[in-house]
């Protein structure tokens, strides 16, 4: 069963979660002072830096945002009817499925009004990083409607096993840049210290961000972590919300993985003022035990990347100098999280729980074997969360509403399911030692 909604039925409006929270503010590297809306003109428009630092609680979607929107959304929120039989359980199983997009994620949601941003405000040319290729390739979709050329870099052991989403930037239109590059004084400087590393996303980062610094015609856009992408993302909550209304329900309980937290706040955000009121609903932030933010990391000031380039962000993070083991299938690496959603977590609106990565393809083989999609391996994690709810729920008797967000489909990622498949998937967990480590190179502020 499928709840649908209308195109006409899509919000206007996002959701700003700064409204109700009070959030540390975002700091200069140079200074330590709180960042002014200006020191970040070199890489982001007007409007998106308007954005990052409002308080107002709805934002009007654009226009010709909404109308490429419309290509895929409103998006269908699923019951989940075999999932739930096959646990036998009294739960009611709800996913809001993202993987309809063209790129086949949620990332298109903040990439469309990003690229129209800067396409206004007469930006020629965007940069960015990926890891796995999602965020690329759904920048890359995004520039090539609005007419802006893209430079992706991308993280260099994805560049040389994920090919195909490489090929989709490239179709698209974007020129895509394996990192650590010659091209940027950060990323010469890693290649210099560490030689040939297979890269992440911190360094990514450090190359997207110094390019675009230094060029006139240039942004920068993220697609996670900051509290524009948050913004963007509130129209997945805000749709669960009519769609629960529409068949008079309301959820229990809400899951989703996190990386940077964007799919996750996107959904979950919307709910939170009814939370704040009082209502009960269980809101759980899934991660990998390779890359525990939430559930191992400090509440500190740190970088975004790992260069030290960026702003400094109020967030739990495992430290800037954290590189994730290449060894792990999901792209959900970052050494940080969005700071909103950090500080939910902080105030306790927000639990956090970490997965190792064998179970969380067990869940995904379930799910695809009882609803049909082959999701993502990071909204797999979101998958075992919701069927370890369930599961609860039969425990108890209790008739929950458990729904999670189906952040894409994992059609590019079918190497790592074939590792799973035949046994060659190793669990790992990323060490109390090594995470004491890199939390020592934190910044004093
Ligand atoms: C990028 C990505 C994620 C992780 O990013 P968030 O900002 O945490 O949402 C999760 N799922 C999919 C399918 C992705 O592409």
């Amino acid at each position: 069963m499928k709840i649908s909604l209308d195109e006409n039925e899509m919000p206007d409006k996002w959701y700003n979660i700064q409204a109700d929270i009070d959030m540390p503010p975002p700091l200069n590297p140079s200074t330590m002072e709180p960042l002014k809306p200006e020191d970040m003109e070199p890489i982001f428009p007007r409007e998106i830096i308007k954005q990052e630092m409002s308080k107002e609680r709805w934002i009007r979607i654009p226009e010709a945002v909404r109308e490429i929107y419309a290509i895929w959304r409103p998006t269908p929120l699923y019951r989940a009817k075999n999932l739930e039989k096959y646990l036998n359980t009294p739960a009611k199983i709800y996913y809001k499925w993202e993987g309809v997009s063209p790129p086949g994620s949620h990332k298109p949601n903040t990439a469309v009004a990003q690229a129209y941003y800067n396409a206004k405000e007469g930006v020629e040319r965007l940069t960015t990083e990926t890891g796995a290729g999602q965020w690329g390739s759904a920048l890359a979709f995004a520039s090539r409607l609005f007419e802006l050329a893209l430079t992706v870099y991308m993280v260099k052991v994805s560049y040389e096993q994920k090919p195909y989403r490489r090929v989709m930037m490239e179709t698209w239109g974007a020129e895509v840049v394996p990192s650590p590059s010659n091209r940027t004084e950060a990323g010469r400087k890693i290649i210099e210290k560490y030689g040939d590393v297979s890269g992440s996303l911190g360094m990514a980062i450090s190359e997207a961000v110094e390019d675009a610094a230094k060029n006139e015609d240039t942004k920068y856009a993220l697609g996670s972590v900051l509290n524009h992408v948050v913004l963007h993302q509130s129209i997945i909550g805000l749709e669960m919300k009519e769609q629960f209304r529409a068949i008079d329900e309301k959820p229990d309980v809400i899951t989703g993985c996190v990386g940077g937290g964007s799919n996750f706040s996107g959904g979950a955000f919307p709910f939170i003022p009814d939370v704040m009121k009082g209502e009960k609903i269980d809101i759980i932030a899934v991660e990998p035990k390779a890359c525990p933010t939430l559930t191992k990391g400090l509440y500190k000031y740190d970088y975004g990347d790992s260069a030290g380039l960026t702003p400094l962000l109020k967030m739990y993070t495992l430290g800037h100098d954290f590189i994730p083991p290449s060894i792990h299938a999901g792209g959900l690496r970052y050494h940080g999280d969005a700071p909103t959603l950090c500080k939910l977590f902080d105030d306790g609106y927000i639990k956090a729980r970490a997965y190792y990565q064998n179970e969380v393809f067990e869940a995904a083989k379930i799910f695809a074997q009882t609803e049909g999609f082959i999701v993502a391996p990071e909204a797999a994690h979101a998958v075992k969360a919701a069927i370890d709810e369930a599961i609860k729920s039969k425990k108890t008797g209790e008739e929950k509403n458990i729904v999670f967000i189906n952040s894409g489909h994992g059609h590019f990622d079918l190497s790592a399911y074939d590792a799973f498949n035949s046994g060659m998937l190793r669990d790992y967990e990323y060490p109390d030692e090594l995470i004491k480590e890199a939390l020592k190179s934190l910044p004093e502020v």
